[in-house]
């Protein structure tokens, strides 16, 4: 007989564990509490404007190629992929550097920040693209069950790269802030401060460098759109709009789900929705881990964000923009270390229109703005205005142009929404991060320890935060359910 999975959530995690079961034979059925599909991932469509609600930047091409090609398909068959030139621009207080679509234009322009700093680079991301080359092919697609999954030849070549953090290693090399703070972005999408990340993780480095920007036609909600149409041919049952409200445990094994007072009986269940939430779903004997667990752990920053449409087209900016104009070191402390709003915020600034007619109407300009913010911190309608004034005070400033007057609309999200909406652990925007001692094995489980036939999945467990990694949790948990089939 068919075997049931009842997987909760619906954002890339789930998505990608839906299909793969899907594919290996089970009875997939999928509950997410919102009204459309894509978790942090979905898609606000206002007067003619299109915006990636959560996610914009797509890196590491190979990895979702890989997974399309687990089902006999290609991302051609969902999405049109460009390759972005230039891949993004950054904003400091007295220059502009442009990141370009090759390593010889990206070279150039290190080269006129600092003469000398490109054979560095070309180093640098040489070793880098042999981290990449480990990582994914070697250690990335592993469960997290046990240490010696990270032990391989090349690791034990490499094992001074777990130990020391990406910020001493582009240090040591490299001596100009702007081209330091450069080499830092990247594992920033990993949730820590760099002084706190694995010189290891400089194989964001290559996927910045080495692999490129790319944009999905239409948005990131294609590749949504693209996994949902893939998991519903392949049979998958999925329903919006309903909250789980338990996961039922008879004799230490998970047997169902309640949903509007009813109650789905399944062989598995596999959570996709923030650990913390899910295991709330549980009656507290069942559940792994303790509140000061949770809370000792260093979580990925929360975010204030707003979608703004305006009515003309703007002028020096690039599809993905980074406003580097301050203090990165203090706003990285106001994150981590003495949480506060910060004093001078860093921001980052997505405009898909300067690449893409389809994001806004013609002569309009689609505005995602971002300011990274400490997680649980106090939101409130002032404070979010009194942010958006500063940062479009300084993308004026930076670009020298007026703008404000020519704002139609703005909505925001932040910290309350991120609870209210996705259920997340203190208002994380993507999860937990991956520190040195929150790596592979040391993340929450994707199995429970405690729950027979229950299983997680997403950023919060293994490997970590960002869609890519979201697409390999949800390959992972897979295999180990159809292990037990
Ligand atoms: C603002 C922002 C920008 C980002 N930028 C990037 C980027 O540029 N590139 C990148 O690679 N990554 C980026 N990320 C990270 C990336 O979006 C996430 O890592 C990824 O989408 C997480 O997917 P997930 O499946 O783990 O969880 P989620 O997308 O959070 O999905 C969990 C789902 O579970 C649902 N749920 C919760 N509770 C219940 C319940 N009780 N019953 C039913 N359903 C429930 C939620 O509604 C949600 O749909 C960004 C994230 C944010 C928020």
């Amino acid at each position: 007989m068919q075997k049931k999975v009842v997987i909760i959530g619906s954002g890339f995690s789930s998505l990608s564990a839906a299909s793969y079961l899907a594919k290996a034979g089970f009875e997939v059925a999928l509950y997410e509490k919102n009204k459309t599909v894509g978790g942090r991932a979905r898609q606000l469509t206002k007067q003619g404007f299109t915006f990636d609600i959560g996610p914009s930047w797509y890196w590491m091409p190979d990895i979702f190629e890989r997974f399309f090609n687990d089902f006999g398909k290609s991302t051609a068959d969902y999405y049109e992929l460009d390759k972005l030139s230039p891949a993004y621009k950054i904003f400091f207080s007295d220059d502009v550097i442009t990141i370009g679509d090759s390593m010889d234009k990206i070279c150039t322009e290190f080269e006129r920040i600092e003469a000398g700093s490109s054979q560095y680079l070309r180093k640098f991301i040489a070793k880098a693209q042999e981290n990449y080359d480990i990582a994914i092919n070697k250690i990335v697609y592993r469960p997290g069950l046990s240490p010696f999954e990270l032990v391989t030849k090349d690791t034990a070549l490499r094992v001074d790269q777990f130990f020391k953090t990406i910020s001493g290693q582009v240090r040591k090399q490299f001596k100009n802030p702007k081209l330091i703070a450069t080499l830092e972005f990247p594992v920033l999408f990993l949730g820590a401060k760099p002084s706190k990340t694995p010189s290891f993780y400089s194989f964001m480095n290559f996927a910045d460098f080495g692999l490129g920007t790319w944009h999905p036609k239409g948005g990131m909600y294609k590749i949504i759109e693209g996994m949902k149409s893939l998991a519903e041919e392949l049979g998958v049952d999925i329903h919006t709009g309903h909250a789980v409200e338990k996961i039922l445990v008879e004799k230490g094994r998970a047997t169902g789900i309640m949903v509007d007072n009813k109650t789905i009986a399944a062989d598995f269940i596999l959570s996709g929705a923030d650990y913390h939430h899910s295991e709330t779903l549980l009656d507290p004997e069942y559940r792994q881990y303790s509140e000061d667990y949770w809370n000792a752990k260093t979580f990925a920053p929360s975010s204030l964000l707003f979608y703004v449409g305006f009515n003309k087209k703007l002028k020096d900016i690039e599809h993905h923009n980074l406003f580097f104009d301050t203090d990165f070191e203090r706003h990285a402390e106001e994150i981590y270390d003495d949480p506060k709003w910060p004093t001078e915020p860093l921001f980052y600034v997505n405009f898909p229109s300067v690449t893409d007619k389809s994001m806004a109407p013609e002569g309009h300009e689609t505005g995602f703005f971002l300011v990274p913010i400490a997680p649980d911190l106090e939101d409130t309608p002032a404070l979010r205005q009194q942010y958006f004034d500063v940062i479009i005070k300084r993308l004026e400033e930076r670009t020298k142009q007026k703008v404000e007057n020519n704002i139609i609309f703005k909505e925001s999200f932040c910290v309350n929404d991120f609870k209210e909406q996705y259920n997340s652990y203190k208002g994380n925007a993507y999860g937990m991060a991956n520190t040195l001692l929150q790596t592979a094995f040391l993340r929450p489980g994707l199995k429970s320890k405690k729950v027979k036939d229950l299983y997680f999945t997403g950023q919060l467990t293994v490997p970590g935060p960002g869609v890519p990694p979201s697409l390999i949790s949800g390959k992972l948990v897979s295999e180990l359910i159809e292990q037990k089939k």
